[in-house]
């Protein structure tokens, strides 16, 4: 009920790989070493490991938000 919904800009993600060394169980790297994003509503057990690796994140490429079903109509 509280997912929530993590996007990596590609823009400015530069394939440090912080993110998914620091929770692989959200993000992976792409064939080019650039973080991508594993599922789309990240459950609330993992919301906590999702905001730290966004803090991590050196290019503050990756941001939170409410996921689609928590903005969808109530
Ligand atoms: S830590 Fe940031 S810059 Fe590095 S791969 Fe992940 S999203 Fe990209």
């Amino acid at each position: 009920m509280s997912d929530v919904k993590a996007e990596i800009d590609a823009r400015i993600c530069t394939g440090h790989g912080r993110c998914y060394d620091l929770a692989p169980e959200i993000f992976a790297a792409d064939d080019e070493g650039y973080g991508q994003v594993l599922i789309d509503d990240i459950p609330a057990k993992f919301e906590a490991l999702a905001t730290r690796a966004a803090q991590t994140c050196p290019e503050r490429a990756i941001s939170l938000g409410p996921s689609e079903e928590e903005q969808g109509v109530a």
